[in-house]
Formats: structure tokens, sequence, C-alpha cells
């Protein structure tokens, strides 16, 4: 399937390249090492897209700035690359143009993943979509230079929550070897992503630990962040990536969720506005089974869903899963 992969891509005038909508670490480093690699490979145009803006804390990676949030004329690319994405709609609003491209090239490892896709390189072992990149790279025979290798291991170093969480593997330690000794300096990116939180950020990690709620039997934990606490706190959306690991430590809590206030669409009211829901579990609970029940989808330790609710009812919602936890959802 690499093969098949490269072969598509090296015929390939225009690729478009694109990851999901509020990208995380991987999402933008699988993006930008895909990116850098196909201009060595010697496709034609290559165009890297991803709706949202991209964190502040992200901005240092090499490359970053040719990631576009418009694009027009979808009809002149002739493969489309889609990076972590267990669904083509984590695109955002560009995803029913895409399905246009001739050749659609799915690269992912969410166990959720829909296949979609003329091509798929979905690995759900893979510790990162970033694991996979390197792996194609690799079959493509090209050298791998510091900014690529800079994308990849930040890719990797995020989805593992720091080689913390289960899906660290060998591989991500093998490969952020090699990514140091190709030039990646750890304590650089880590400073980047994990020391550099505006003081903003940090007022909202007060309020955000404030919201905590704990179900009866102390097995969920709910944490809730509002448009209020971003306006209050001058922050962004994505201040609040990572939060949700503070009510995921919490002694007995098998799994935790932040609700995240989305910006009100036409319909949103005060009893009614869109949340997005963030999963975490303590590795007894498989929560991209409970996502997927709305909707969603995600890996068995960390996934999300979106939904329109009063907060009220979604909490109530929420807390009504903590009651024994579905059985289909036990891991042991
Ligand atoms: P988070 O909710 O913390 O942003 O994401 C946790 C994991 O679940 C990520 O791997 C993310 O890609 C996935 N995820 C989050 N929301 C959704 C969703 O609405 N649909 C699907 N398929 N995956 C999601
Ligand atoms: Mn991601
Ligand atoms: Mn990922």
């Amino acid at each position: 399937m690499m093969k098949k992969i490269i072969q598509q891509l090296a015929n390939s005038d225009r690729v478009l390249l694109a990851s999901h909508s509020n990208p995380d670490g991987d999402a933008i480093g699988a993006l930008l090492a895909t990116g850098i690699a196909l201009e060595k490979l010697g496709c034609g145009e290559v165009v890297l897209y991803n709706e949202s803006a991209i964190p502040a804390v992200y901005r240092f990676l090499p490359s970053v700035a040719r990631i576009q949030k418009h694009l027009s004329d979808l009809n002149r690319f002739d493969t489309a690359v889609i990076l972590d994405c267990g669904d083509l709609s984590r695109v955002g609003s560009i995803a029913e143009a895409i399905r246009t491209i001739p050749a659609i090239v799915n690269i992912d490892h969410h166990i959720t993943n829909t296949r979609f896709g003329h091509f798929q390189l979905v690995d759900v072992d893979a510790c990162a979509t970033a694991e996979i990149v390197y792996r194609l790279i690799q079959c493509m025979d090209i050298e791998i230079d510091t900014a690529m290798a800079t994308a990849i291991y930040t890719g990797i170093l995020t989805d593992t929550g720091s080689f913390r969480f289960s899906n660290t593997n060998q591989a991500a330690f093998s490969i952020c070897e090699t990514m140091v000794a190709a030039g990646v300096k750890p304590s650089q990116v880590a400073q980047h992503v994990y020391g550099t939180y505006s003081l903003g950020r940090i007022k909202l990690l007060n309020l955000a630990l404030d919201s905590i709620e704990i179900s009866n039997n102390g097995q969920l934990s709910i944490m809730t962040v509002t448009r209020e606490m971003l306006a209050d706190t001058g922050t962004q959306p994505e201040d609040a990536d990572g939060l949700i690991n503070y009510a995921r430590r919490i002694q007995d809590v098998k799994m935790a969720a932040l609700i995240h206030e989305l910006e009100g669409g036409s319909g949103a009211t005060d009893d009614r506005k869109r949340f997005h829901v963030s999963l975490r579990s303590d590795g007894s609970v498989d929560v991209s089974r409970i996502a997927m029940g709305f909707g969603g989808g995600g890996h068995a330790g960390a996934a999300g869903f979106s939904m329109e609710s009063s907060l009220l009812e979604l909490k109530r919602t929420i807390f009504s899963l903590s009651d024994g936890f579905c059985e289909t959802c036990q891991l042991n």
C-alpha cells in the first residue's frame, strides 16, 4: 500500500494535504512532515490546509506558515491526503468538496477510522499519525532533515502525552531517538509546547480546576470550560488543550470528561448551546465506544464528540454514564 500511495503522489500534479480542525501536535506535525517530504519527492503543487488557527505553542514548527486556512478551487487537485482524521468530516467545512477529488489517501491511527478514501494507511497500533508518516517517508527513500524530524517528534511527543499514555509503544521511542539523531532538540520542543503558556492560560487552568465535579461513585469527573471563562482570562479555545488530564488524574476516576462550550451557532440560546466533549480513560473504560454512541470517535483512551444541548442536560447525560459504565465499554 505504501508503494501504491507513493506512486499515486509522485504521479500527481497538485496534492492537497489536510488534517483535522482544532489541530493537535500530531495533526500539525503529520501535516508538515508529509508536506516537506512531498516537496522533496518532487510532486508538483503541494498545498497544506487546516481549517483552524494553529495554536500558538505549535507556531515554532518549521514551515508552519505554509499551512493555509482558506482554499479556493478544490477541483484542481488530483490527490488529497487526509491526516489524523477518523472520518473525513473531521477536516471541517471543506469535507464535502474534498469528496470530489479523484484520489483520497486516508492516513490515520484512530480505532474508529471509517476507512474512507481510495487509499488507506490506517494503523490503529501506531502511537500517532506521525509514526505512520515516518514509515511512509522511509519508504520514499528521502533523507529526513531537521525540519521534518521536528514535526514528527512533536506529533509523537504530544499524542503519547510525553510518552505516558497507553499508545506509547516501542516505535515512539525508537523513532524519536532517530529524530533526535536528525537534529531535534527535545528540551527546545518541550519548552515551546509545554513551557510557553500565557498568564491567561494559567488563570484558565485555575477556573477549570475549580469547575471539576465528581460522580457519586467517584469514578467519573467532569470539567467545564465556558466561553465566559475564556473571555474572563483572555484566552482562546486552544488554551483548554490538555486541561482534561487534571480531571483524569484524580484517584478512582475511570473516565474524565471536559465539556467545552463552542462558539454559538445561529440556533444558540441560553438553554441550547454547542459543546465539544473530550473523554479520557484510566485504561479500564473504552471511551471511543462511548464517543461513538454520541456520533464521535477516537481511541480507547482518548476520544471526543460534539453536540447541541443545555449544559445541565449534557452534564446529566455524562454523569449517567458512570452507573457501572456500560458493559460493552469495560476493558478489563
Ligand atoms: P479531543 O476530544 O480531546 O480533542 O480528542 C481526543 C481524540 O478523539 C483525538 O484523537 C481526536 O481526533 C478524537 N476525536 C475528538 N472528537 C472527535 C469527533 O467528533 N469524531 C471523531 N471521529 N473523533 C474525535
Ligand atoms: Mn489528533
Ligand atoms: Mn493522532
